[in-house]
């Protein structure tokens, strides 16, 4: 043992110790963020080589997703890559249960086929034409969704429905328990019926999502008992990571797998779970006596990762959670810098910062920036590299440069060159105010246009509006060709009316209008400070090309981008947290579900911020402002907490209670909707200081120092700004 700590370099404590000892039998390690739980795995997995010869291809360390193997795998070779030649298989679930299901599927001669949860841009937007829809999953949905509703379907709607099934699959939900999960899309259970049906009797073949990988695993390790006994005993030893993750069907085919021994270690922080969305289940774990009989189950709670400050914010954060199992982390390193609140004036200004910083500080350290949404990765990739900065992002979202908005624009742009492309103008004339009808566009492509297609439809018999539309339309496009992109960006929102027409689309159609404009607000950004449209449509090209390739940067680059959910495991010096405002983190739908008492979402944006926290060894910056574009947004109500977890003693909001009475209050510290929290300290201006206790449909419920528990009318509150915040 002691040769292992010396080559890995790491002194195992007792827990640690005593949980790579315990090779045997059922073994849970519950335990904190920086515990060593993923180090005390690998030591795990080094001893049963090492010392206890076992053989490689008889362990099996399963994993979440390809990338946390790929994490892990790495951190194994790092260890003890000097000490064995042997190859320890690293697998997601996913890729096991494929082959079960493929081992089974062609003993039984049956053929069968995976489908894409995913349809490529270009193969969506045209659809299909025949009777036969394409063989994707989400084609497949809207085809039964059409059928079933007769409308057509949303976006939300898809992504919400492809969620639901997911979930419901991965909770193994049947029967009744289908109707207790809720899904806003109409007839989603019957959606769902159908899309089993049509999967299972799609001609010869079958058809197989990546959902029904797990669950046609478990079945078929069920039903046929050669291919089960032959796995149980292949796999003698069995590990699984970041299992509060772990959905219940792959808790299933685990507790199946390692069946008789169960020679099973099983590591997980509750706290961290961040996918119940998606069908985890930590109640599984929680309960893991009672499915293990005889398990041991372990804990701890020594973080070695990161300074005083960081431990003791997290620590006090988390337990704005009710729903958790109580434990208190803590560390023995040193102290380091405070957790830092940056409150910037504009979303801009926070690039420009966190850009700034890290040019300063030339990156001799590993850092990461994160952010709750990918919809951030863009900007902040583009003023990096406009600035000279490298860096590895974690999870690229090339689905960006793909977006019709992105083509919208760049159309605009090529129609302002050349006026006479019908083409490029039936991909847009809806979307600016000069209303050309189908009819005219139609009309259109059978005339020769000589000059410009403004002038051609001039000719015609127009409507009195559209007389004077056109022509000034007409101007426009001729004036953005010499604009410089940003302007051009401008004049094509406001003046065309583009974002009209979007916001129009957003309400018909119920479309996301906030990611859609973020998207919008995204190439004004990356069009600033070049020069012409050219210069435009190069730099997206070239952005595209850099966020594709800086996944090839892991081992070149010391500053990571990533978001919160890929963090997950991971560990940097100095993490900046970014666009923490209300709306993102938590997210909108967090925030009205919460309004509505249902309190599970915004207890996993708790965690999931928790996750972004921990990941720091000694830095920790959390950055919000108070603009985005021109509008008006809050500070994340989670950089609040944290605020009053760090505040120094003497500025803490009892000391200034006594001092305030409302009227002394600027109108900057009026409540805003988003801003109400449980636990919020305000002052009405005529009940005094409270402490929000409860609020959810229209009332909010106030304990006051003086004058005891009221309940009030919320919309009241706000509307004449009686409440103020402490
Ligand atoms: P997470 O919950 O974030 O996945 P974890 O519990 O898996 O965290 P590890 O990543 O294994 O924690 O360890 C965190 C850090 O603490 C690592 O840098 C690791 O090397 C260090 N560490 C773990 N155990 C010890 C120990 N006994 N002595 C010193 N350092 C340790
Ligand atoms: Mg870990």
């Amino acid at each position: 043992f002691a040769f292992m700590e010396e080559t890995t370099g790491v002194r195992l404590n007792d827990v640690q110790r005593q949980a790579v000892l315990h090779t045997d039998g059922p073994l849970l390690l519950l335990a904190s963020p920086g515990s060593g739980k993923t180090t005390t795995l690998n030591m795990k997995i080094g001893y049963l080589l090492l010392e206890k010869k076992v053989r490689a291809d008889r362990i099996m360390a399963i994993t979440f997703s390809k990338a946390s193997a790929r994490d892990m795998s790495e951190r194994f070779d790092r260890f003890f890559s000097g000490l064995t030649n042997e190859k320890v298989h690293f697998s997601t679930i996913h890729s096991f249960a494929f082959q079960v299901v493929r081992e089974y599927l062609r003993k039984k001669n049956q053929d069968f086929q995976l489908i894409e949860g995913q349809v490529p841009q270009d193969e969506w937007k045209k659809g299909w034409d025949g009777p036969e829809v394409p063989l994707h999953k989400k084609f497949i949905l809207k085809k039964i969704y059409e059928d079933t509703n007769g409308t057509q379907m949303t976006d939300d709607e898809m992504d919400e429905l492809m969620t639901y099934i997911s979930f419901v699959k991965n909770r193994m939900a049947s029967g009744k328990e289908l109707d207790k999960i809720t899904c806003t899309v109409k007839n989603a259970v019957s959606i769902y019926q159908a899309y089993e049906r049509f999967k299972k009797n799609h001609s010869t073949q079958l058809l197989l999502d990546f959902d029904d990988m797990l669950t046609y695993c478990y079945q078929y390790l069920l039903d046929d008992a050669a291919i089960l006994a032959k796995y149980q005993k292949k796999f003698e030893y069995l590990l699984t990571d970041e299992s509060q993750d772990n959905s219940v069907v792959q808790h299933e085919i685990v507790k199946l797998l390692s069946q008789p021994q169960n020679n099973l270690c099983v590591v997980a922080d509750d706290d961290q779970s961040i996918f119940m969305w998606r069908g985890s289940d930590v109640t599984k774990l929680l309960q893991f006596e009672k499915e293990y009989p005889g398990a041991t189950v372990m804990t701890m709670s020594q973080n070695y990762r990161s300074s005083q400050e960081i431990v003791k914010a997290s620590n006090q954060f988390i337990k704005r959670n009710q729903n958790r199992y109580p434990k208190e982390m803590f560390t023995d390193n040193s102290s380091d810098q405070p957790v830092a609140i940056k409150t910037m004036h504009h979303y801009e200004d926070q690039l420009k910062y966190v850009t700034e910083e890290i040019k300063k500080s030339g990156v001799s350290e590993e850092v990461a920036v994160l952010y709750r949404n990918n919809a951030s990765a863009v900007p902040l990739a583009d003023k990096l590299d406009k600035a000279g900065v490298h860096f590895y992002m974690k999870d690229i979202d090339p689905k960006f440069f793909k977006h019709w908005i992105v083509e919208d624009m760049l159309n605009f742009m090529r129609f302002s060159y050349n006026d006479r492309r019908i083409d490029i103008l039936e991909r847009i004339h809806m979307k600016f105010n000069a209303y050309i009808s189908k009819r005219q566009i139609a009309y259109l492509k059978k005339m020769p246009i000589e000059t410009s297609i403004f002038d051609t439809l001039l000719e015609i018999e127009l409507p009195s509006y559209q007389k004077k539309a056109i022509p000034k339309a007409q101007k426009l496009f001729q004036s953005i060709n010499q604009m410089s992109p940003d302007q051009a960006i401008r004049t094509i929102r406001e003046k065309l009316g583009y974002d009209h027409a979007i916001k129009k689309m957003c309400e018909k159609f119920g479309f996301n209008s906030e990611h859609l404009f973020g998207i919008i607000d995204t190439l004004e950004k990356i069009a600033e400070g070049l020069e012409t449209l050219k210069d435009f449509a190069d730099r997206l090209k070239e952005l595209e090309h850099l966020v594709q390739t800086s996944k090839f940067n892991k081992n070149k680059s010391n500053l990571t981008l990533t978001t919160f959910h890929s963090a997950k495991g991971l560990e940097y010096d100095k993490v900046y947290m970014i666009d923490l405002i209300n709306g993102i983190v938590p997210s909108q739908n967090d925030m009205e579900r919460y309004r509505n008492k249902e309190y599970g979402p915004m207890e996993e944006a708790v965690r999931l911020f928790y996750v972004g926290m921990t990941r720091a060894r000694t830095n920790l910056e959390l950055l919000t402002y108070h603009y985005k574009g021109s509008e008006r947004v809050t500070e994340s109500i989670f950089v609040t907490n944290v605020k009053k977890i760090v505040q120094p003693a003497g500025e803490t909001p009892s000391s200034k209670k006594s001092k305030y009475a409302a009227s002394d209050l600027s109108d900057e510290s009026l409540v805003q909707l988003d801003d109400i929290d449980l636990g919020l300290e305000v002052i009405h201006s005529k009940f005094g200081p409270g402490v929000i206790k409860e609020y959810g449909g229209d009332q909010i419920g106030i304990q006051f120092e003086t004058g005891g528990y009221k309940e009030l009318l919320l919309e009241v509150c706000l509307r004449n700004g009686l409440l103020k915040k402490l």
